[in-house]
C-alpha cells in the first residue's frame, strides 16, 4: 500500500473539515501495522481510504499498482470484493444476523472456492469452534467480533482493514485476534492495518503508526519507542 500527499477534507454543514493532511506512508506486502492516535485524529478515514470507500480529496492511494483513487467504480467494487477484507468497529455491521456463524464464513468466501475446511479452522483460532451452528446475530459483541475477524479473513485477503478489533475482548480472546492476522501475514501474505488502543496489540504487531490532527506523525520500528496517546 502507497498513500501519496493523501488529503481528505469532508464537507458538513457548508463547513469543511480537513480530517487528513499530506499522508505519506508506504506498508509493504505482509507486513502488520498498528494505527494509533487519539478521537478526531482521522484514523477511521484512513482506514475508508484503504478499503476504496472514500476517494481522496487530492493525492494517490496505491494498492498493489492499482490507483484505488481512480479507478471506475466498477472495478473499485470487484477489487474490494476480491482483495480487501474489513472488520468494523461495530461487529455486528459485518455479519449476516440470521444466518450460522459458519454459513457467514462460508457466505464471505467469494474470490477463493467455497472450503469449509477453512472455514472451519477460522472459526477454531478465534474460539468459535463449538459456535458454529450459532445465529450470528444471537452471539455476544466479543463473539460477533471474533466472528467478524474470521469472515473479513476468509477470502484470503491481500489488505485487512480492522478498527479497533479487540474493543470487546479480554486479554486471551484478543491474543487470538492477534495470533490469526499473524498468521494471515505470514502464511497467505496477508498485510494488515489495525486501528487500536490497546498496546498489547500495537506491540504484537510490530510496526506503529501514529495519526494526529490528521497528520502522520511518529513511525515506530519493532523494538523503537512506542508513541503514547
Ligand atoms: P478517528 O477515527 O481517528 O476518531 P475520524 O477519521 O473518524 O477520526 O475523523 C477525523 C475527522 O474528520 C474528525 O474531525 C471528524 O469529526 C471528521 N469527520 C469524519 N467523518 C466525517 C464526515 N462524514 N463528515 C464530516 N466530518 C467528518
Ligand atoms: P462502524 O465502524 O461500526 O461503522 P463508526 O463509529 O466507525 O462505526 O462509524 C459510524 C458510521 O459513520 C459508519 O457506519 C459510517 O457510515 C460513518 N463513517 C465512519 N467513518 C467514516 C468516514 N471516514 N467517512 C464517512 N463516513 C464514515
Amino acid at each position: 500500500v502507497r498513500c501519496d500527499g493523501i488529503v481528505q477534507i469532508y464537507k458538513a454543514h457548508e463547513v469543511e473539515v480537513v480530517a487528513l493532511r499530506d499522508v505519506d506512508l508506504v506498508i509493504d506486502e505482509g507486513e502488520t501495522v498498528a494505527l494509533l492516535g487519539p478521537s478526531g485524529a482521522g484514523k477511521s478515514t484512513l482506514l475508508w481510504l484503504l478499503a476504496g470507500l472514500l476517494r481522496p480529496s487530492a493525492g494517490r492511494l496505491w494498492l498493489n499498482g492499482a490507483d484505488i483513487g481512480r479507478l471506475s467504480q466498477r472495478s473499485l467494487d470487484r477489487l474490494r470484493a476480491a482483495q480487501i477484507g474489513m472488520v468494523l468497529q461495530n461487529p455486528a455491521r459485518n455479519l449476516i444476523g440470521y444466518l450460522s456463524a459458519a454459513q457467514n464464513v462460508t457466505f464471505a468466501q467469494r474470490a477463493v472456492k467455497r472450503d469449509r475446511r477453512r472455514a472451519g479452522d477460522l472459526l477454531r483460532r478465534v474460539g468459535l469452534q463449538d459456535a458454529g451452528d450459532r445465529p450470528a446475530g444471537r452471539m455476544s459483541g466479543g463473539e460477533q467480533q471474533r466472528l467478524a475477524l474470521a469472515v473479513a479473513l476468509a477470502n484470503k485477503p491481500r489488505l485487512l482493514l480492522a478498527d479497533e478489533p479487540t474493543s470487546q475482548l479480554d486479554e486471551r480472546s484478543g491474543a487470538w485476534v492477534v495470533d490469526l492476522i499473524k498468521r494471515a501475514a505470514d502464511v497467505d501474505g496477508t498485510t494488515a492495518v489495525v486501528v487500536t488502543h490497546d498496546m498489547s496489540v500495537s506491540e504484537a504487531l510490530g510496526r506503529t503508526v501514529t495519526i494526529r490532527d490528521g497528520r502522520v506523525g511518529a513511525e515506530g520500528r519493532r523494538g523503537e519507542d512506542f508513541v503514547v496517546v
